[in-house]
Parts: structure tokens; C-alpha cells; sequence
């Protein structure tokens, strides 16, 4: 890595340490001609696959919407918001783990029942019977979604 200050074409890696959830790397390096100091931050470039719905349409994976979504099936149950986010968490590593370019939703919907399931009994109930009926969990998602901005709006 060339150095900021000087341009020169050699710096060495100083220190070196994972930050956050460990999905970072930060690294202090000094430039070996001007001496100046700097910080890198390197992360992976995780592509997310794109989500084929049943209609053949592929939609760009939202977290938001799956949060939306799990938030309303857990809604009024015992269940923390950290818990929630640990479960999105969860679904987002294997939609990046699976490597593909394309997840049927129907996969990304079995995901989401299994994580439910796991978080509470009632939600997953409440969640697997409106879904089967949909049988498209980003249809079902676009449902939740139309529903919330409309209640805003009232
Ligand atoms: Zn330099």
C-alpha cells in the first residue's frame, strides 16, 4: 500500500487487530520512507444473492424487510430485539455462506420458520400458517411492509 503522506511505494503493517464482530480488520502501518503513521480498515466485499420469487422476479435481498417481517410474527411476544437481531444475523450468514448468486425464496423462507422456531413457539405458528398461505416469503414480506405504511399513514 502506497503511503498517503509521501507516495512511497513500501509501508509495513505495525499492528494489526479484528474489530466489531470480527467481520473487520484494522491496521496501523508506517510508511518506511517518511515515517507518518496511518490506519486501514479492511473488510470482506460479501455480495448478498439475489432472491428469485415465485413468479420468476429476483429482488435484491433486504435485511430490512426480513426484520420487519420476523418483528411482526414476534410482535407482543417475550422475545428481546437483540435476540431478533441475532436470528437476521443468522439468516444472513447462510444466504452468504450458500455462495450462490441466486436463493429461491421458498429456502430463504425456510430459513426464516427455522430461525423463528427456535425464538418462540407462537411466532413461528403465527408466522408459518400466514406464510404457507402466501407461499412466496417476499411476497409475504411485501404484504407486512404495504400493511405497516399503511397503519403509518392513518
Ligand atoms: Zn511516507
Amino acid at each position: 500500500m502506497h503511503c498517503p503522506f509521501c507516495q512511497a511505494a513500501d509501508t509495513k503493517v505495525i499492528d494489526s487487530r479484528l474489530i466489531g464482530d470480527c467481520m473487520q480488520v484494522r491496521r496501523r502501518r508506517e510508511c518506511v520512507v517518511c515515517q507518518e503513521r496511518f490506519t486501514t480498515y479492511e473488510a470482506a466485499e460479501l455480495i448478498m444473492p439475489q432472491v428469485v420469487k415465485n413468479d420468476g422476479r429476483r429482488e435484491s435481498f433486504s435485511q430490512e424487510k426480513l426484520r420487519t417481517g420476523m418483528q411482526r410474527a414476534l410482535e407482543k411476544r417475550p422475545v428481546s430485539a437483540e435476540k431478533i437481531e441475532i436470528a437476521v444475523n443468522n439468516i444472513k450468514r447462510l444466504l452468504r455462506a450458500c455462495g450462490e448468486r441466486e436463493i429461491q425464496s421458498s429456502i430463504l423462507g425456510e430459513w426464516v420458520m427455522a430461525e423463528l422456531r427456535k425464538l418462540d413457539h407462537i411466532a413461528y405458528v403465527r408466522f408459518a400458517s400466514v406464510y404457507r398461505s402466501f407461499k412466496d416469503v417476499n411476497a409475504f414480506f411485501d404484504e407486512i411492509k404495504r400493511l405497516e405504511d399503511g397503519e403509518r399513514e392513518v
